[in-house]
């Protein structure tokens, strides 16, 4: 028998963004950070080159919270929390007496995987989903309006990929001064590949597709460049980004 201790993960890790084919900037934000097992995606908003602001400072804020946390003092729960919050701060800051920043915001969607477990920190429509035996999931609940009308039961889920106002956030980071965060906790299984992908990937290209994509490649940074290009030939009217990070456990050694 093994136990958690007898076990090593080798976390590969993919990081893929593109502009799109219609967009002149990429407000899209990814930082990955294997060193302190931080996986992130930022969608940014507003005008001015104030998107690509927010959704920098988002996953640089949230990084450098969480590299500097005391793991002693707070549990992962708590230190994403107050990450979020922290970076939620410096957004509204950034933007406070700047006319031109005005309504800038993002979305953001963390993953940390250690020691056979996640944590996923959540504001918006960005998604953490997971393949896990060849199939997928999306752990993550959108953020948007539309997405609240077809939980409630009022528009279909096809309804809503052609909505007008699909883009419409009901939750994003920079506001408003406290957004509630949605925090998620998991079991990592052998083999399990999570994926954070902004709505240019997610509306562009559907489950299926991005699940069988990610079984065939050969790795994680295979993975989330073929994914990034898939969704730009299929749309491209937004900003495309994709994380892929695959987890694989083996016995340690001795
Ligand atoms: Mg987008």
């Amino acid at each position: 028998m093994t136990s958690d201790a007898d076990i090593v993960w080798d976390i590969d890790y993919g990081c893929y963004t593109d502009v799109g084919r219609v967009r002149q900037r990429n407000e899209d934000a990814a930082k990955v950070s294997p060193d302190i097992f931080l996986y992130a995606v930022a969608d940014g908003m507003g005008g001015h080159r104030a998107g690509d602001r927010a959704s920098r400072i988002a996953v640089q804020t949230l990084h450098d919270y969480l590299a500097d946390a005391d793991s002693a003092d707070e549990s992962a729960e708590d230190a994403v929390r107050a990450a979020f919050q922290k970076a939620n701060r410096s957004i509204i800051e950034d933007a406070s007496g700047r006319p031109d920043r005005m309504g800038m915001g993002t979305t953001l969607t963390a993953l940390i995987v250690n020691d056979g477990g996640y944590l996923i920190g959540h504001v918006g429509d960005s998604r953490a989903l997971r393949v896990r035996n060849g199939s997928i999931e999306q752990l993550t609940e959108d953020h948007s309006i539309v997405a609240a009308q077809v939980r409630e039961g009022g528009m279909t889920e096809e309804e809503a990929q052609n909505h007008p106002m699909r883009h419409v956030l009901s939750r994003c980071m920079g506001c408003e001064p406290d957004p509630e965060v949605d925090v998620l906790t998991g079991e990592v299984q052998d083999g399990d590949v999570f994926l954070l992908g902004s709505d240019g990937l997610t509306g562009a290209i559907g489950p299926d597709l991005i699940a069988e994509t990610i079984v065939a490649a050969s790795d994680a940074a295979t993975a989330s460049k073929e994914l990034v290009e898939l969704a730009r030939e299929k749309d491209g009217s937004d900003n495309i980004t994709a994380v892929v990070v695959r987890c694989t456990a083996s016995a340690a050694p001795g």
